[in-house]
């Protein structure tokens, strides 16, 4: 992803709750996105920057987190 390109932008992500463990590493790195839900795996609740969201998504052990441009829908990750 070009930082250049989605700079002040904001990004949707989307949890496979197929492949979330629970690790909370997105929560951890985008707590303003992210949030634990009763069920121990993560749900997103609103957008947040591109660069935050992409980087929670990243970090995920189990590449349960699809991250889209909200404006455009373009796939910004995997
Ligand atoms: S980092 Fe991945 S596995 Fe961990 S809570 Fe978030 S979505 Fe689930």
């Amino acid at each position: 992803m070009s930082e250049a390109k989605t700079q002040g932008r904001l990004a949707l992500a989307c949890v496979d709750l197929d492949k979330c463990v629970g690790s909370t590493l997105c929560v951890q790195i985008a707590a303003d996105v992210f949030r634990l839900a009763g069920n121990g795996q993560s749900e997103a609740v609103c957008a947040g920057s591109c660069e935050s969201v992409v980087n929670a998504a990243e970090a995920c052990p189990n590449m349960a987190i699809t991250v889209t441009d909200s404006q455009t829908g373009e796939t910004l990750f995997p």
